[in-house]
């Protein structure tokens, strides 16, 4: 995959649109009104689960600018309502989301990757 160009419309046809859709295969984690969230298939925690919003956004730019507020809040919502289902409060947990080429997204539809289950390294690097 490519790096994405943040600035660049939404492909209804990336992987992420395709899982959404039902076209291809995820292990789902989670679903509401805003929010989809499924097993990253390169786990590089025990827990990593992929949070995305139903609606069509590139990236955080793109949603932090043209979601609705109530969208906005209901996907924020839904991140920390996973980690309370997987019991990661208490022991905390990372959340990343990639943005563009430097960021290292190489998936044009907003994802959260919600990382758990092992002690963190640092991430300043
Ligand atoms: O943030 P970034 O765009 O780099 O992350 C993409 C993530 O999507 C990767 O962690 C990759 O393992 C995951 N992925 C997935 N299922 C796919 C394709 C990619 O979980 N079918």
């Amino acid at each position: 995959m490519s790096p994405v160009d943040p600035t660049a419309p939404y492909d209804d046809n990336n992987i992420f649109a395709k899982i959404l859709r039902g076209e291809l295969p995820c292990t789902k984690v989670y679903e509401d009104e805003w929010a989809f969230a499924f097993e990253d298939i390169a786990p590089v925690a025990p827990i990593h689960v992929l949070v995305v919003p139903k609606g069509k956004y590139v990236s955080w730019d793109d949603f932090s600018v043209n979601a609705p507020a109530e969208e906005i809040a209901g996907f924020v919502r839904a991140v920390g309502k996973i980690a309370r289902e997987k019991d990661l409060v208490e022991v905390g947990y990372r959340l990343i989301n990639n943005i563009g080429p430097n960021g290292g997204q190489l998936v044009p539809h907003l994802h959260v990757h919600l990382l758990g289950g092992r002690v963190m390294g640092s991430m300043l690097t």
